[in-house]
């Protein structure tokens, strides 16, 4: 391997929780990952250390002016015992674009995997084996630099930190429900020019007083709508979102408001190779809205790494509720979720070439 870590093993390992009850991001391994980077010598001394609080000066960029990303992933165990990951070089190409645009280091994809490699192997036991659950691995770079000017930090730490995770739905057996968004017309997420693009943290705690609206609506979630009209439908909540007008599924495209999700990548890839058509082209809600009138709205759904694919059986606009479908999990998503999920999971054939083993 081209990228070697030191391994220090914690001398008081912790009681795994109970793998029927598991939460999402509430728990964390006994190891992380660390590694520093400065102006001269690069990204140096990555480094497996016992899980636990880190020291920073309180004057250090990231705490003042956000200049942090991350990255969300997942490390999977399979029914014969092997563990492995999916897409990680996607992540990691996907970390270079955000670190481009907030003026944050570089970093070699090998060696953003290795990382992922190397604590993911470390904690091997971590990966619980339960149906429906997984290691949620959440891979992050903070500007550490102690000095209060707007300018880009000269130091940075990379960290990875691991989270048992259990299924996304609470449902008996596995698998997916449908759920209810909320259209948000008033605040928006992100503009053309702006970081959408990027899993930087301000966009999420930004969009905080959005999931208010959707809780107080009886929804989950919201669907977003662009930022200079609110007319074009862009992602619900933290997730890519697909809409189904008779036999056409239509996304977002990537221009610059739309995080580039994997699990996104992966449904366009998987539903030209079943043949149904897919677009990634402009949609207004008025269209959705007509659709659900005439009849011909079948499916709205949303994709990423927590849930992989998670069905909208109703809308909430205006005053108005409408149904998607017939308020179900369509038949699109359901066969989605059982490719995508079979595939992360090692219950099915990888036949994309998408896994990666540790
Ligand atoms: C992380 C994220 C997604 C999904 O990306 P995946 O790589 O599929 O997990 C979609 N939208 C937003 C806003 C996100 O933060």
């Amino acid at each position: 391997m081209k990228y070697n870590f030191t391994v220090q093993k914690t001398t008081t390992p912790k009681v795994k929780p109970d793998p029927n009850t598991l939460k999402f991001g509430r728990a964390f391994s006994d190891h992380m990952f660390i590694m520093d980077f400065d102006r001269d010598r690069g990204w140096y001394d990555g480094r497996i250390v016992p899980y636990g609080p880190i020291s920073l000066d309180p004057a250090a960029a990231v705490f003042h002016y956000g200049q942090e990303m991350f990255e969300g992933m997942k490390a999977y165990r399979t029914p014969d015992g092997r563990v492995q990951l999916f897409r990680p070089y996607m992540n990691a190409e996907r970390t270079r674009k955000t670190n481009e645009r907030m003026c944050m280091p570089d970093m070699d994809p090998e060696l953003f995997v290795s990382a992922v490699k190397a604590i993911v192997d470390v904690e091997r036991d971590w990966i619980p084996e339960k149906e429906g659950t997984s290691l949620y691995l959440r891979p992050f770079i903070i500007a550490s630099e102690a000095f209060l000017g707007v300018q880009a930090s000269n130091q940075y730490m990379f960290m990875i930190i691991c989270s048992p995770v259990g299924p996304y739905f609470d449902i008996p057996g596995g698998g997916i429900a449908p759920t209810k968004i909320y259209v948000e017309e008033e605040l928006i997420r992100a503009a053309r020019g702006g970081v959408g693009f990027a899993k930087v943290g301000g966009n999420y705690g930004g969009a905080l007083k959005a999931q208010e609206h959707a809780a107080a609506h009886g929804c989950s979630q919201v669907l977003w709508l662009d930022a200079n009209e609110h007319s074009f439908v862009e992602e619900i909540g933290a997730a890519n979102a697909f809409f189904m007008i008779g036999d056409e599924v239509i996304t977002a495209p990537l221009q610059g408001t739309i995080l580039p999700g994997v699990t996104r990548a992966s449904v366009i890839e998987l539903l030209k190779k079943w043949g149904i058509k897919i677009s990634e082209r402009p949609l207004r809600i008025s269209e959705v809205v007509k659709a659900s009138e005439d009849g011909t709205l079948k499916e709205i759904f949303a994709s990423g790494t927590a849930a992989v694919i998670t069905p909208v059986g109703e809308l909430k606009f205006r005053n108005n509720a409408l149904t998607v479908g017939d308020g179900g999990v369509g038949p699109t998503a359901q066969k989605l979720y059982d490719a995508l999920y079979g595939m992360q999971t090692g219950t099915r054939e990888d036949d994309m070439g998408w896994t990666v083993e540790v």
